[in-house]
């Protein structure tokens, strides 16, 4: 997931690894990541520092492992709102198993849309379970920034993007910048041969 900049020089810019709008890796269903007692295997362990790596270049605030053409249940989520020492979460087979509060607007953007934010309405709290690189199991009840985010990254998981989440007229408003997206996807794509 992406916040929109506060500034140029914060500007989302495409990245080379990301795979954009019209990819078909954006819209598999993930599999589980096998975890054994010693955690996840080291193809595992590399995929989430790779997630971290591009996160890190990009700016954005959630990465899913299908946005890099992985289809394994893998999530990172960059919270802005917590102390830099806790900010950083790596999501291993997360599940979102409740919902609450009221469905609340917020503007999104995505990493595979670069430059597209739009209001997205998502339940304000979330309860996710999931499993880090060790083995060991989370649970998570938050109502804040990082509800929103983890909502946003585990529907990558699912094949959903947060365009899915509009009503039809506003697809219909946006279909112009869609399309754009999606030439944006076959640039990419004959730059990159993915
Ligand atoms: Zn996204």
């Amino acid at each position: 997931m992406a916040v929109k900049a506060d500034s140029e020089a914060e500007e989302i810019l495409p990245g080379r690894a990301i795979r954009r709008y019209g990819n078909a890796c954006l819209r598999v269903t993930c599999q589980p990541v096998p975890v054994s007692a010693r955690g996840v295997s080291p193809d595992v362990v590399a995929l989430v520092k790779r997630l971290w790596r591009i996160l890190g270049v990009d700016g954005g605030v959630g990465l899913a492992a299908p946005q890099v053409g992985i289809d394994l249940n893998v999530v990172v989520v960059r919270d802005p709102e917590a102390a830099t020492a806790k900010s950083r979460t790596t999501m291993i087979n997360p599940e979102i198993v409740e919902t609450f509060g009221p469905e609340v607007f917020f503007e999104e953007g995505c990493l595979s849309f670069p430059g597209l934010f739009h209001d997205v309405a998502r339940p304000r709290g979330i309860v996710v379970n999931f499993t880090d690189e060790s083995g060991h199991s989370h649970q998570i009840r938050n109502d804040k920034m990082f509800a929103r985010i983890v909502q946003h990254e585990v529907d990558h998981l699912n094949g959903v993007l947060f365009v899915d989440h509009l009503p039809f007229t506003k697809k219909v408003w946006l279909l112009p910048r869609l399309i754009m997206q999606r030439v944006g996807h076959l640039i990419w794509k004959l730059r990159n041969g993915k």
